[in-house]
């Protein structure tokens, strides 16, 4: 394949845009190469700026489960902009779409709309502490909940203590309250706890990770972190902003049937717009203002075009009880490909999976939390990459990535992509 068009769009942007792009993981820094330049696309492909067709893994990092472009999504914005595209005043629409979400979701008595899954989880945050009293809380190394000072946090000298900044710009201050756990690892978490009584306001976890190819957890993890929670007067927060809609109709409270106290929510709710949402039971949630004293605000959240989307998205996926089961079906037997000719192969590798999501690590060693994340082969990864890139396939140019299934991918386009990989894999 060319990319020479790509290639001078890139060098266009990096001009004029730090590093040629508005989100790190873009750029290629992990796999080498330059960024591949999208001009549009439909159902399962990407079409690139010159002209290339894509088979798509990455679906705007999650969002897309129904395919680019979906019709009802596309004409709900259309007709909405003529309208009016925000206001700062309220409107029917975000009414309509919060309650669905709430009948969908379990243990949800309301939600709060803003712009992305980084501002849902950094509220949820401040609402927790509010609510609480408490400044601190415990997230899990390799769990991401977006890019807000409280997340970018790595393991301290004295992990039991505290957090140091893994990013400059990041306080030691806002660090130290933030502890880091090993995800899978409930004593862990009890030492933690036990180091911090009485000081921890949340644990937030991804419930099932994704931001590090994907790792469900091991049985009687989040029920764990569930007493734990109860039992010392800890707000649980489910970061569901990957998993949200997409795992189950009511994400993972309902796969695993565990209890919540706050979710965050953002990628499937938007539909492909810039949504995020926070959601509890009202007694925390009336802790927000202008009910509460706990503050948190949006010019354009809950704006008529995003909410459009996320309505019509939401509304689809509602109507559509078979949908979810439809795409583990599909992940399977990609899966199960994709496992055939790696071992046909000889290729040292991991499977991970769950519902639509999926991710490949070299590596012959379970994976199940950071630590055994990385330690796949990431040169393998990169010949991985750029062979299926040539071949027509796009996955997440990281091996950290997971892939998504979504419902436009049709049997043959899976055949296509297994096919493929046997052949990069060949050239390993
Ligand atoms: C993508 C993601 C976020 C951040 O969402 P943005 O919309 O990129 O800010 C937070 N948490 C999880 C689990 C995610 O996958």
């Amino acid at each position: 394949m060319i990319y020479k068009r790509s290639s001078e769009l890139f060098a266009e942007a990096e001009k004029v845009i730090p590093g040629g792009v508005n989100s790190p993981v873009r750029a290629f820094k992990a796999v080498g190469g330059t960024p591949i330049f999208v001009q549009k696309a439909k159902g399962a492909y990407l079409y690139d700026e010159d002209g290339n067709k894509l088979i798509d893994y990455i679906n705007s990092w999650g969002p897309m489960i129904l395919g680019h472009a979906y019709e009802p999504v596309v004409e709900a914005v259309i007709e909405k902009a003529k309208l009016g595209t925000s206001f700062g005043m309220p409107t029917e629409l975000e009414t309509q779409i919060a309650a669905l979400a709430v009948s969908m979701v379990p243990n949800i008595d309301k939600i709060r709309f803003v712009n992305s899954g980084t501002e849902a989880c950094m509220s949820a945050v401040r609402l927790a502490r509010g609510f609480t009293k408490r400044d601190k809380i415990i997230k899990f190394a390799g769990c991401y909940h977006g890019h807000s000072d409280s997340f970018l946090i790595q393991a301290g000298s004295g992990a039991v203590t505290f957090g140091s900044p893994n990013s400059p710009g990041v306080t030691a201050g806002t660090a130290k309250d933030t502890l880091l756990a090993k995800y899978n690892d409930l004593d862990n978490v009890k030492i933690l706890i036990e180091a911090n009584k009485n000081e921890i306001a949340a644990i937030i976890i991804e419930p099932v990770a994704g931001n590090m190819g994907c790792i469900p957890p091991v049985e009687g993890f989040l029920e764990g972190l569930r007493e734990l929670c109860t039992a010392n007067g800890i707000l649980l927060i489910f970061d569901e902003v990957m998993t949200g809609f997409r795992l189950a109709r009511g994400g993972v409270q309902e796969l695993f049937n565990i209890k919540a106290d706050i979710v965050c929510f953002g990628k499937v709710i938007g539909g492909g717009l810039p949504v995020g949402a926070f959601a509890a039971r009202a007694e925390i949630m009336n802790y927000l203002a202008p009910l509460g004293p706990v503050y948190q605000a949006g010019t354009l959240s809950g704006n008529p075009l995003a909410m459009a989307a996320g309505l019509a998205m939401l509304q689809a996926l509602d109507n559509d009880r078979a949908i979810f089961k439809r795409l583990e079906e599909k992940t399977a037997y990609l899966g199960a490909g994709i496992e055939k000719v790696l071992k046909a192969n000889n290729v040292v590798f991991t499977i991970n999976t769950i519902g639509s999501m999926i991710s490949v690590h070299f590596d012959a060693n379970p994976v199940t939390d950071f630590k055994s994340a990385a330690a796949g082969d990431n040169e393998t990864f990169k010949k991985f990459f750029h062979g299926l890139v040539a071949e027509g396939v796009y996955i997440a140019p990281s091996a950290y990535e997971t892939w998504f299934i979504t419902d436009a991918l049709t049997y043959e386009d899976l055949d296509f992509t297994i096919n493929a990989i046997d052949k990069v894999s060949k050239t390993f």
